[in-house]
């Protein structure tokens, strides 16, 4: 490992004194082709939809980006399967091995002799792939990995930069970059350092709960379980923002196991509870009876759902209807949540997921800051899943989000309202 380091780190030092993309991607080729010993290569660059932008190529004679065979090529060679593998691919003879995509003819291309793609990542998305060249048969099949991952994600890392600076005309925005992640960095710090006088107030206050447990006077009782609920809606919010940092620079932390949607359901609900009787709404639930467990960050998925029933009754009226659901439809689990308040114009349905997106004006009533579906997002995302709301102004929102199922289950819509006062109008 250490080897590893010492290999790749004077090429990180060397790759920083180039932002140009064209004049990067050459030394990156040159400097990447002889460490792994290769002849010649050719660098694909794709945009976020999975459309190549760019092809580079070393110590080859130059390509035709509008010939149809190179697009061919791209789409059905060791190109796609590395960009879609996300995996370095090592093929020992590429005269015979179909993954070279030989049944495309291109003459541009060597037909003879080893070749080795490498996915370049950047914050688990492939930006590019790099393929490399020997005329010999097994040249690559030396055991080199992990160091042509590390090779992949160390010029992702430089390529992004010259990117995004050519993105910005030019102008060189590094300061600004490192500026924005300091930022994040330090906001991260603070919600990170905040939870630890929180866990302390929660466990005095519950402390307290204990001894008074008997007392008679009822204010007392009645503040302490106000005090006890505003601890715990806090440490929720803390918690959201730290996971809304940490996903949006692309960590993969979450902390997955089995869990059963029902119990999250169940417990998101007894949380809310309370708020809703203040708020004088009527709650109805209908969770299908074969849920089954799911691989999940139990406590990230119930946060988000206690965000949308807290949505739910910030914006509906007193005295609405608030349905909450769950349901396994089209190999998903779907849950969703139902109201009867101001709904949302249809313009700002998407754009509410965004960072301080508001759909109302702010009022003393509703403490807005437009961060809470942004966590909801993010968090759905990271499992695989989908959010998003059908709503219409008047008559009420639903928010709907999926979670995909472990194993594949078959498509029902078994579901049994747990209370049969109100019809669902649901359109999940
Ligand atoms: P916040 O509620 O703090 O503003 P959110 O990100 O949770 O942050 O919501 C963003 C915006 O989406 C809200 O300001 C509100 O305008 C709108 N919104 C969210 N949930 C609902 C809902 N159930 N009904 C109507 N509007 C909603």
């Amino acid at each position: 490992m250490s080897n590893m380091l010492e290999r790749l780190y004077p090429l990180s030092k060397l790759f920083h004194t180039e932002t140009r993309l064209a004049p990067l991607t050459d030394l990156m080729m040159r400097e990447a082709g002889q460490l792994l010993k290769a002849e010649n290569g050719v660098l694909v660059l794709f945009d976020a939809d999975g459309k190549f932008t760019n092809i580079f190529t070393w110590k080859l004679s130059s390509i035709n980006t509008d010939d149809e065979n190179w697009h061919l090529w791209l789409y059905s060679s060791v190109i796609s399967l590395t960009y879609h593998t996300q995996r370095v691919v090592i093929i020992p003879n590429i005269s015979v091995d179909p993954r070279w995509g030989n049944h495309v003819f291109q003459t541009n291309l060597p037909q003879n002799g080893s070749a080795l793609a490498l996915p370049l990542i950047y914050k688990n998305d492939v930006i590019g792939v790099m393929v490399f060249l020997h005329p010999q048969i097994g040249h690559f099949e030396n055991d080199l990995t992990p160091l042509p991952e590390e090779l992949g994600v160390l010029c992702a890392g430089h390529l992004h930069t010259a990117l995004l600076l050519r993105w910005a005309g030019g102008e060189d925005v590094r300061d600004k970059l490192e500026q924005a992640q300091l930022q994040r960095d330090l906001s991260a710090m603070i919600y990170h350092d905040l939870r630890i006088p929180l866990q302390t107030l929660r466990a005095s206050t519950t402390k307290l709960a204990e001894l008074l447990a008997n007392h008679d006077d009822f204010n007392i009782l009645n503040l302490l379980q106000i005090n006890i609920r505003s601890v715990r809606q806090l440490r929720r919010l803390v918690d959201n923002l730290l996971d809304m940092e940490r996903l949006e620079n692309g960590d993969t932390f979450i902390k997955q196991d089995w869990a059963n949607l029902h119990d999250i359901m169940t417990h998101a609900i007894d949380l809310v509870q309370p708020l809703a009787l203040e708020a004088n709404q009527h709650f109805q639930f209908i969770l299908a009876d074969n849920l089954p467990p799911l691989m999940v960050d139990a406590d990230m998925i119930l946060r988000v759902i206690v965000n949308l029933i807290e949505n739910a009754l910030k914006y509906t009226p007193t005295g609405g209807n608030i349905t909450i659901g769950a349901r396994i439809k089209d190999g998903m689990a779907w849950v969703n949540v139902q109201d009867t308040g101001n709904g949302i114009p249809k313009d700002m349905q998407q754009s509410i997921f965004d960072k301080f997106s508001r759909a109302h004006q702010h009022s003393t009533t509703h403490k807005s800051i437009g961060l809470g579906l942004t966590f909801c997002r993010l968090a759905v995302q990271a499992h695989g899943g989908d959010i998003w709301v059908e709503s219409e102004i008047g008559k009420g929102s639903n928010f709907i989000f999926t979670l995909p199922l472990p194993f594949s289950t078959t498509s029902t819509d078994n579901i049994k309202p747990s209370s049969s006062s109100d019809e669902l109008a649901s359109t999940a």
